[in-house]
């Protein structure tokens, strides 16, 4: 686990046959009042959490997940890491925290292929990913966290109710899937996706000032180029209609 900047924390993936999305810890460690940005891949709970555990901080200070979205990729290893921090509450966008409270896993596999391909793999049955929602994020508002101070944007396009996390004076994001470094971008062809709106949503991020740029998946970049979103939106927007 590596600290990008105070006060946030990158502990990298480590990709099985699906990809495992990274994770990030949000929050001042001596606040006791951490967050945890997504979860992983099946399987990987407990090397999260022992990689948490090898810095210094304490598992005990994890009061929260905030998931970018739901995709497996993020939330297999919720169940894991949950049997290991009970209390931690879990913090989604209303879109899709009501797909989780309605163990509708649609958005959760993408699509029926993977769904069946997955469960025989995995070991896992129709209903593991129902949840209950502790707080559904709407985007627009500001989170105080961990004497952190994050805004969260409502991104959908990549899936329905994918959030960024902004911190503002530190000019960082985190964007989930809808972005990453080397002008790539999340797909949009799998349940819960929309073109449009992913076009949309990369015009909205492309209006933040951005240095630091913490995705889903593949390389942290901490020195971003100037204008490098608007850029980006600009080299897919012929692709997304
Ligand atoms: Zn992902
Ligand atoms: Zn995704």
């Amino acid at each position: 686990m590596t600290e990008i900047i105070e006060g946030v924390y990158f502990i990298a993936g480590v990709d099985d046959m699906i990809p495992d999305s990274h994770v990030y810890v949000i929050g001042e460690p001596s606040s006791q009042d951490l967050s945890i940005i997504d979860a992983g891949l099946m399987g990987k709970g407990n090397y999260k959490l022992q990689t948490i555990k090898k810095t210094g901080i304490k598992v005990e200070d994890i009061k929260r997940i905030i998931m970018t979205h739901i995709h497996l990729d993020h939330i297999g290893c919720l169940n894991e890491i949950r049997e290991k921090l009970p209390w931690v509450e879990l913090w989604v966008h209303d879109q899709e925290a009501e797909s989780l409270e309605q163990g509708d896993e649609r958005t959760v596999y993408g699509m029926e292929m993977f769904r069946n391909m997955c469960q025989v793999q995995y070991g896992l049955k129709d209903g593991d990913f129902t949840f209950e929602v502790n707080k559904k994020l709407q985007g627009g508002e500001s989170l105080e966290i961990g004497g952190t101070v994050w805004e969260v944007l409502h991104i959908p396009g990549h899936s329905p109710g994918g959030i960024a996390l902004y911190h503002r004076t530190k000019r960082a994001l985190i964007p989930g899937d809808v972005v990453y470094a080397d002008y790539a971008i999340g797909r949009f062809d799998l349940h819960g996706a929309d073109a449009s709106e992913l076009k949309k949503s990369l015009r909205h991020l492309s209006e933040l000032e951005v240095d630091i740029l913490l995705p889903g998946h593949n390389r942290v970049a901490r020195d971003l180029p100037e204008g490098y979103l608007e850029e980006t939106a600009k080299q897919w927007e012929p692709y997304l209609t």
